[in-house]
């Protein structure tokens, strides 16, 4: 028998029942929320605890799914009611801490993510009510949005009660829920005793741990065309968000009307195609993915170092990749990607 006959049969029987050493269990469970697949990956977990944990991030995920939703009623819509009437409204502890991070990270961004535009993003057919095909909305009624323009400086928040000054503020969380909620999962996790894993809300996750003996390896989709762009290597703690102007968008006279509304404009935000932003809390590279997509290769260096972040890139809308010089260490394109590469620093 020569070597590699015997490589085959202890891999045979690796698969069969495992030669030494035993594989670390490793464990996999899907659900659907906020719109997405969400995928755990557990390792090193016993398959009983990690039924049992799952099993609770599933139940949580869909509590979250129903009560930060922002247009089927739940506790969100009804914040948004209280706020339109300008009055104060009470809001419950699990909520208080979201809306709280949502509006420090906005401010972080010069309201280039902007949480409380939901009533542009309705008119824009994003909120489960895609305008008739082949239309835009009238633009008198962009203007007529941008006339009141709310932010989070219209919103103040006092013990357990939020009120707007603005009764176009509503909040809409999709460009921060995902990571805001792989944080809690990593909290659940570590509460739990377990240190190695991966949650994966489509193709935005938070890795903590290692994967066996090596770090984790995170594959970012290519904005344009299948496949990857790149893989980012991820030490020990590490969170991947990444926006895109692929996800949700429709089209009228061949120009492509996405889901990332630049506040300034009242339009999608043009000159982007998609930003990954690396840090160790997913809920601050959430809102940044989508600050940086808006900002655009002027601003974006100056957004990123104003909320902290040094690990991003982005990919313009005439392909080339700018990559902060910390991003680029963790980076490696992917086989056949030879678009530019421009490094700059957060400035
Ligand atoms: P994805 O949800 O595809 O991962 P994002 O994190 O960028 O990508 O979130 C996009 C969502 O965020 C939109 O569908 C919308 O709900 C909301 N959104 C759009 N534009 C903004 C903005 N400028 N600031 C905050 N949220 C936004
Ligand atoms: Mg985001």
């Amino acid at each position: 028998m020569n070597h590699l006959h015997v490589l085959w049969v202890c891999g045979l029987l690796l698969l069969l029942s495992g030669c030494s050493p035993p594989p670390e269990p490793e464990f996999h469970d899907q659900y659907l929320a906020f719109g997405t697949l969400i995928d755990l990956t557990l390792y090193g977990v016993d398959h009983a605890q990690a039924t049992r944990v799952s099993a609770e991030i599933e139940r949580q995920f869909q509590q979250w799914h129903h009560d930060w939703h922002a247009w089927q009623p739940g506790k969100l819509t009804t914040i948004n009611a209280g706020l339109a009437s300008l009055q104060p409204v009470a809001v419950g502890a699990d909520m208080l801490p979201l809306l709280t991070e949502a509006n420090r990270m906005a401010r972080l961004s010069n309201n280039l993510f902007n949480p409380v535009i939901g009533g542009l993003i309705a008119l824009w057919g994003f909120q489960g009510n895609p305008l008739p095909p082949g239309t835009t909305p009238d633009p008198a009624v962009i203007d007529a949005w941008l006339k009141q323009a709310p932010t989070v400086d219209d919103i103040t928040i006092e013990g357990n009660r939020i009120r707007s000054r603005n009764p176009a503020a509503a909040y809409d969380l999709g460009g921060f829920a995902k990571g805001y909620a792989l944080d809690r999962v990593v909290e659940m996790l570590h509460a739990r005793g377990i240190g190695n894993a991966i949650i994966n809300a489509g193709g935005n996750l938070r890795a903590i741990g290692r994967h066996g003996n090596r770090p984790w390896n995170i594959g970012i989709r290519n904005p344009r065309g299948a496949g990857l762009l790149a893989g980012i290597r991820c030490n020990d703690n590490c969170s991947v968000l990444t926006s895109g102007d692929y996800e949700r968008l429709f089209e009228v006279n061949g120009h492509r009307y996405h889901h990332i509304l630049d506040p300034r404009t009242g339009y999608p935000a043009t000159g982007t195609e998609a930003v990954t932003v690396v840090h160790e809390s997913a809920a601050l590279a959430d809102a940044a993915s989508t600050a940086l997509f808006v900002a655009g290769t002027e601003q974006w260096l100056t957004i990123a170092r104003q909320m902290g972040i040094d690990r991003a890139l982005l990919v313009d809308s005439k392909g080339v990749i700018h990559m902060t010089p910390a991003m680029q260490a963790i980076t490696t394109l992917a086989e056949g990607i030879d678009a530019p590469v421009v490094i700059d620093s957060p400035q």
